[in-house]
């Protein structure tokens, strides 16, 4: 049996019982990238020389017996974490050729784990986007349909996993951008509650909403996975005290008496027709499990895309500041001195979303909209907060669609940048809230993967992965 068709576990295993070497677990997995990258445009660096060193540290561990519970499996990391040596662009020419003199936190805890890095894969540029066809590279496809997108802007790390290339992925999710592609590339995706993952060397989008987390293509993956990176970091000052997420009674949940909401605002019209019912189904299924359904009406849910787009942008044109030819980026000559030289480097080398998004940013942050847009989007959140608390009182989870629609085709939504950002109402509230959420598979419509949403109240990730697993098993 081929070693890439195998979950991150299974691998694990098998490394642990000696029946397969690392290095050939990482040979494996590199000649499917040279073999498949290209139809998949999951990576943009390929790093096959750091790969193999890697895979052979990780074995003389395993071989000492000193090894963590995914030594030696390999990952692929979204071009947005910092990596030492490994170049780092964000999929923006803005950062081409740049070379992160440190790692990322969570990528050191994936150096210390001995697992085995094997690239770092496409993105929306700045992670701004629902398609990754704004990539400053090139788009990525979705494995399932080439010719369909795989989701956003985590669409490289959705296709590795989803394409065999790796058995897990990281992304970032700043308002569904790990959940997405997941769901569109028939995968998990995991947010966990803002903070329990450090963003250090994460380069920053909006720092408020930001976190990073896995893809893969079991919840056992993602959740073990997740235990390794999370925890405090006293070099981030979001990050929260609770320490890793605990995955030793995973498999000893029950939906069983789980109570389970439904917002009528994540059931509107704009849901297609096989997402819908592959969505009910799940929902019977588990009804006959014993779980209990409780309708919700929470109508700031219908603000959280405006609100998003207020806060988002905000954040992103402050933290976009230094990408200005003098700290970061290449330097556009020109002749008329800083300004002008600033004005070239941000003009040339980013994408219109990009630029889009700062000046939208700027706008609302101006004096005079500052509390017309920004204070309000504040207020909003807050008035967000206070009604999924509410409703967190009587229910376990909160479930929806993650995608109102499935995978689409490149170029058929990239002219309506409208219809994109729309996409993402159900899983936009979790960011705005800092609350964890993930999507997990739930079936097909027209062949096309649908992906289940299902979000826990802040801090409750151990309980929200125990139920994504049950869930899990009876969707199979
Ligand atoms: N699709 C959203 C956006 O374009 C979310 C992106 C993300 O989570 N990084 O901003």
């Amino acid at each position: 049996m081929s070693l890439v068709t195998l979950s991150a576990t299974e691998l694990a295993r098998k490394l642990a019982a000696r029946e397969v070497s690392a290095v050939e677990v990482a040979r494996e997995h590199l000649d499917a990238i040279f073999d498949r990258n290209a139809d998949y445009g999951a990576f943009l660096h390929v790093c096959e020389e750091v790969a193999m060193d890697m895979a052979q540290s990780a074995q003389l561990r395993i071989d000492a017996g000193t090894a963590g519970p995914l030594a030696g499996v390999p990952i692929a990391l979204k071009d947005n974490l910092s990596t030492r040596g490994i170049p780092t662009t964000c999929a923006s020419r803005i950062l081409e050729g740049y070379m992160p003199p440190y790692d990322a936190t969570v990528v050191s805890k994936i150096r210390e784990a001995g697992m085995v890095i094997v690239g770092k894969t496409n993105m929306d540029e700045f992670a701004m986007g629902t398609s990754t066809e704004n990539s400053a590279f090139f788009p990525a496809r979705n494995p399932v349909d080439v010719t369909r997108s795989p989701g956003g802007s985590s669409g490289g790390s959705a296709a590795a996993v989803a394409g065999f290339l790796s058995p897990l992925a990281l992304g970032s999710d700043t308002g569904g951008s790990i959940r997405q592609p997941a769901a569109l590339c028939g995968i998990v995706g995991f947010k966990p509650t803002y903070g329990r993952c450090s963003r250090y060397g994460l380069v920053a989008f909006a720092s408020s909403l930001d976190q990073i987390g896995p893809l893969a293509r079991t919840v056992e993956d993602a959740a073990v996975l997740s235990s390794l990176l999370t925890g405090p970091d006293l070099n981030e000052n979001t990050s929260i005290q609770s320490g890793p997420t605990d995955v030793s009674t995973l498999k000893n949940g029950s939906l069983k008496g789980c109570r389970i909401g439904l917002p009528k605002q994540f059931f509107g019209d704009s849901m297609d027709a096989g997402v819908l019912s592959s969505v009910n189904l799940a929902i019977e299924r588990f009804r006959a499990e014993g779980a209990e359904f409780v309708d919700l009406d929470l109508p700031s849910i219908q603000y959280g895309v405006t609100t998003y787009y207020i806060i988002a942008p905000a954040e992103a044109s402050s933290n976009l500041g230094r990408f200005d030819g003098v700290r970061f980026g290449p330097q556009l000559e020109a002749a008329a001195g800083h300004i002008e030289m600033v004005e070239r480097t941000r003009g040339q080398l980013f994408g219109h979303e990009v630029k889009a998004r700062i000046m939208i940013g700027t706008y609302a942050l101006s004096a005079g909209y500052y509390d017309a847009f920004y204070v309000k989007a504040i207020q909003v959140r807050d008035l967000m907060r206070t009604e999924f608390a509410n409703a967190f009182e009587s229910v376990d989870l909160v479930l929806g669609p993650t995608s109102p629609i499935p995978a689409f085709k490149l170029g058929e939504l990239s002219g309506d940048p409208m219809a994109l950002k729309l996409l993402d109402f159900c899983t936009i509230p979790a960011n705005l809230l800092g609350a964890p959420a993930i999507s997990i598979p739930c079936g097909h419509t027209n062949g096309l993967p649908v992906g289940l949403h299902l979000q826990a109240d802040v801090g409750q990730d151990e309980k929200l992965l125990q139920y994504a697993f049950c869930a899990e098993q009876l969707l199979k």
